[in-house]
């Protein structure tokens, strides 16, 4: 028998295609095991403000096939205090709820272990449209992005086609460019520029205008929005438009799009669909299990569970962000295992690249 009588379930942070999905799983699998849920409304801020509905088998009917989330999102900066996390704790308290499953990125899961260290076990899945949490190699959401994008390029690139222009497109992702990488390789992009890999401005402009010299009338840009640079003044500004600036200075008419909040809109892909599911069906058998303070990730495959400590700290050292004492809670082993995981990324996004490289002319 579980030791849990009531969970909750909350989706927090930037919305994804697939949270909905993730949301009917938790919610159905805990029912068929006998725990009642909770919806928590609008992330965290709804444990602060006490704001939840009880969700039945019927409450998430028919919301597998809807983007955006039933139960809302915000970015609740209350909780993050101690006195927000008091009233969160509190609101758990007053309605008999014993453990939580959050949906959304890293800053949800940091959200998950503090409340399992104030003594509410915590799980996270992801819901994110980057890819950007390093430690799983899917992140609920990426799929539809990636489609969306394809989507829209696809169109973009039949008027580039017609008036033999170019279109450079911004697509999501601030420290990591998987979204800009899968859908420029796919879309078949002249150039894809993302934060991970170094871009050779000079042999894009020449390889672009080679392209138009070879007859290629049609020409895409891929730019992730976390590319930035500096303008006159010393201010960061997206390197996407200045690119574009570039590319029309060398002589070819060029168009610029920023996709922005269109991506993470639409209905999940099967992809999202079942990713969603397996992970959400997984996080209630982990706290079943008596587990908490994971984060469920896909590895290879297979759907497994890990650390979110251990999670947080492969992202920031894969992304170069870690702070002096990160790595001082974990030994020699586990730290060469992070950096195993970022090796494993590094490489897929390297031999893509190199790859794209070759065949995108
Ligand atoms: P995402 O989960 O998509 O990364 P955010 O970074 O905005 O989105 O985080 C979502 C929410 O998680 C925040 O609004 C906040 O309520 C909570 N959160 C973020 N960082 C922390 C933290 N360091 N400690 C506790 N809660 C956090």
């Amino acid at each position: 028998m579980s030791k849990f009588k009531r969970i909750g379930v909350l989706t927090s942070g930037g919305d994804a295609p697939g949270m909905n999905a993730a949301v009917r799983a938790i919610t159905r699998k805990a029912l068929s095991e006998g725990v009642e849920v909770m919806g928590v409304i609008g992330g965290y801020s709804g444990l602060v403000n006490d704001n939840m509905i009880p969700l039945e088998t019927g409450s998430v009917s028919n919301i597998i096939t809807q983007g955006g989330t039933m139960l809302y999102s915000d970015r609740c900066l209350e909780f993050k205090t101690e006195e927000g996390m008091a009233k969160a704790i509190a609101t758990c308290k007053r309605h008999g709820i014993d453990a939580i499953v959050a949906v959304g990125g890293d800053g949800t899961f940091r959200g998950a272990t503090d409340l399992t260290l104030h003594g509410i076990p915590a799980i996270g899945v992801t819901g994110t449209i980057d890819n950007d949490i390093t430690a799983t190699d899917y992140t609920v959401g990426f799929d539809t992005a990636m489609n969306t994008i394809l989507y829209t390029i696809d169109r973009l690139r039949d008027t580039c086609e017609s008036h033999a222009r170019c279109n450079v497109v911004e697509v999501m992702g601030r420290d990591c460019g998987q979204l800009s990488l899968m859908t420029g390789i796919a879309s078949g992009a002249v150039a894809i520029c993302m934060p991970e890999v170094e871009f050779d401005e000079a042999k894009a402009l020449e390889d672009i205008k080679t392209a138009q010299a070879h007859g290629k009338r049609g020409m895409i840009v891929v730019v992730s929005e976390g590319v930035t640079t500096t303008d006159e003044n010393g201010k960061k500004i997206p390197y996407s438009e200045v690119l574009a600036k570039k590319i029309n200075e060398i002589g070819i008419e060029t168009k610029f799009v920023r996709l922005a909040h269109i991506v993470r809109g639409g209905s999940p892909t099967l992809r999202d669909r079942l990713t969603a599911t397996k992970m959400g069906v997984k996080a209630v058998e982990l706290l079943l299990e008596g587990k908490s303070n994971l984060v469920v990730i896909e590895n290879d495959g297979r759907i497994e569970s890990m650390d979110i400590l251990f999670a947080l700290t492969v992202d920031r050292m894969y992304k170069g962000k870690l702070k002096d004492g990160d790595l001082d809670k974990f030994g020699p082993e586990d730290i060469k295992a992070m950096e195993a995981i970022c090796e494993k990324r590094r490489l897929e996004n390297e031999e893509l690249y190199e790859m794209a490289g070759k065949i995108c002319k």
